[in-house]
């Protein structure tokens, strides 16, 4: 029998979890043709998450967990996720039904007929969602796409269905910095797109605040594009130009009119321009290297505090 693991990132989200349970209750029993196992990953959650989880597991052999030692993001959640199921096909799904799990068996019957190795899913529209966030994701998603090789769908959620194949490419990149939205397009394999309107949250409330969704945004340029590095130069040769440029205005002009003294408001000005460009362009230099820097520690991903499988400890 093929089994399927669904990993489902968890942080804080005590009230989402049985709600979630229940749902995919109905799901599972649908899919009867299909084993199933329930990988839920505690993100450090601070509230009752984990002891709901291993109730859970009590209850019900396909649940399974993984409890993190603090909170080390949805990135390291998915990734710890991936590496320890089990399944033939897994997919990634958050606990607040906002990826409906009523998706999953028509993803799964589309891997069973068509020749996809994901299905991945998208949001219709940016309903929902306040005026000012959607025009941030939007630019950025038009800014990321003209500087990146890699496509990173707009509206696209990590919730998706892989076959086992995509699974070992995805844990192949091992990489410390992860985008899964860059992960998942840079791998390949043929997806298959699926679109639903957007779903409010079960229970519990969103994780992302702007400051920590700007950050993830400089993650997936970082990660997926080294055009930004290219900037210093661009700007670097332009100025010079432009000074080859000031430097015959000035001697002709001192040759024709003479040298009075004046010209000071204009050079600070310039000044300021110039010094603020280079420590723009040596920001971004910093950028790669602070994530170079990361990289070459080779720090793990996530770390591990107690299982379903071993118990407590
Ligand atoms: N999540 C996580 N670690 C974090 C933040 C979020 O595991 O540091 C999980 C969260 O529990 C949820 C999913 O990632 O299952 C999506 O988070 P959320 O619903 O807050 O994001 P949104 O849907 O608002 O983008
Ligand atoms: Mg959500």
């Amino acid at each position: 029998m093929t089994k399927i693991t669904v990993v489902i990132p968890c942080f804080n989200e005590e009230d989402a979890l049985m709600i979630y349970y229940w749902e995919m209750e109905k799901v599972m029993e649908e899919m009867k043709e299909a084993e199933f196992e329930l990988l839920f990953v505690d993100d450090g959650s601070a509230d009752h998450s984990l002891a709901i989880m291993k109730k859970l597991h009590e209850k019900d052999k396909r649940c399974r967990y993984l409890s993190f030692s603090r909170n080390f993001g949805k990135e390291a959640a998915i990734y710890a996720g991936l590496k320890n199921a089990k399944g033939d096909y897994v997919a990634v799904m958050d606990v607040d039904l906002q990826d409906p799990p009523a998706l999953l068996p028509k993803m799964y019957r589309i891997l069973q007929e068509e020749d996809f190795d994901n299905v991945a899913t998208k949001r219709a529209d940016r309903a929902g969602e306040p005026r000012i966030r959607s025009f941030l994701s939007e630019s950025f998603y038009k800014f990321i796409n003209k500087i990146s090789g890699t496509e990173i769908v707009d509206g696209a959620r990590d919730y998706r269905l892989m076959r086992r194949k995509m699974v070992d490419a995805v844990l192949e990149m091992s990489e410390y910095n992860r985008f899964s939205k860059g992960i998942f397009e840079w791998v390949g394999f043929r997806t298959k797109w699926l679109e639903f309107d957007h779903v409010d949250r079960s229970a519990g409330k969103t994780k992302w605040s702007v400051g920590k969704l700007f950050r993830y945004s400089l993650e997936g340029i970082t990660g997926f594009s080294v055009a930004p590095l290219s900037l210093a130069a661009v700007i670097g040769v332009l100025f010079c130009m432009l000074s080859f440029i000031m430097i015959l205005v000035i001697i002709m002009r001192t040759a024709i009119w003479g040298d009075p003294v004046a010209g000071w408001p204009s050079l600070v000005c310039i000044i300021f321009l110039v010094s603020g460009i280079q420590l723009f362009c040596t920001g971004i230099v910093g950028q790669y290297l602070s994530k170079t820097y990361l990289e070459t520690k080779h720090r793990p991903i996530f770390i591990l505090r107690e299982s379903s499988e071993e118990g407590e400890q």
